[in-house]
């Protein structure tokens, strides 16, 4: 039985490391796809124990919650057209010291951002009209 569980969880790693970021509906939908017979009282078991481990970590969005394997600390772009979700690469975020000063807050010990908009394939569709 435990053994099972963590081939199940390493599915469910494996599966977001696959999709790169996926919602709790999408990632059902990839395992089933992809074999498996998953019970959605399991995945939402092993989603949440593979948080608590600090395997993979959950980035809230305007509109959802998706999942993601741990990587290197970086925002997020989803595009307002299809959805897709990148990764950013924090320094070109320029947030600093001086910033924390301006806004009279200190001891900033962490911060998240998403940026919304138009992704570069969506952008090259609109200008194509
Ligand atoms: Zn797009
Ligand atoms: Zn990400």
């Amino acid at each position: 039985m435990q053994r099972r569980n963590t081939n199940q969880r390493m599915e469910v790693v494996q599966a977001l490391e696959f999709l790169g970021h996926a919602s709790t509906e999408e990632l059902i939908e990839y395992l089933e796809e992809n074999n498996a017979k998953v019970s959605l009282a399991t995945i939402y078991r092993n989603l949440n124990t593979l948080e608590e481990d600090g395997k993979i970590r959950k980035v809230k969005l305007k509109d959802l919650d998706v999942y993601e394997t741990i990587k290197k600390r970086h925002f997020h772009f989803v595009c307002n057209k299809c959805g897709k979700i990148s990764d950013i690469d924090p320094k070109f975020i320029s947030v600093d010291e001086q910033t924390f000063k301006q806004l009279d807050v200190s001891n900033v010990c962490d911060y998240d951002m998403v940026l919304y908009g138009i992704c570069h394939d969506c952008g090259l569709e609109i200008n194509k009209k």
